[in-house]
């Protein structure tokens, strides 16, 4: 592992590892939880960002990235290969979801 630029006041750990399903032609999709950190919103109707960095992507919720900064974004661990596409489903995070807004940081 390299060290972290920037700031040391957090170091990040995963809620989850990221689930993949196959679209049927043979290409992985990455599946994200389609209900945002914070339990208030639809990601796929409020708008996310999804960004890989350093084996973690970090799905973050637009509106709450400003209501709520620092619990604003799911940080999953890639397992593999990226891939090109993705999906929103809650189904495969429901206990991660049930206890989204509790979780601590
Ligand atoms: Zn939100």
């Amino acid at each position: 592992m390299s060290g972290r630029a920037g700031t040391s006041d957090n170091v990040i750990t995963a809620h989850a590892d990221v689930v993949y399903r196959g679209d049927g032609l043979g290409n992985r999709v990455s599946v994200f939880p389609a209900t945002c950190r914070s339990g208030e919103h639809q990601l796929g109707q409020e708008g996310y960002r999804a960004v890989e960095h350093g084996g973690l992507v970090v799905v973050s919720c637009v509106p709450c990235a400003t209501a709520h900064p620092g619990r604003h974004a799911w940080v999953l661990r890639v397992v593999g290969a990226a891939t090109r596409s993705a999906e929103l489903d809650d189904l495969p995070y429901l206990r991660l979801v049930a206890h989204a807004p509790n979780l601590r940081d």
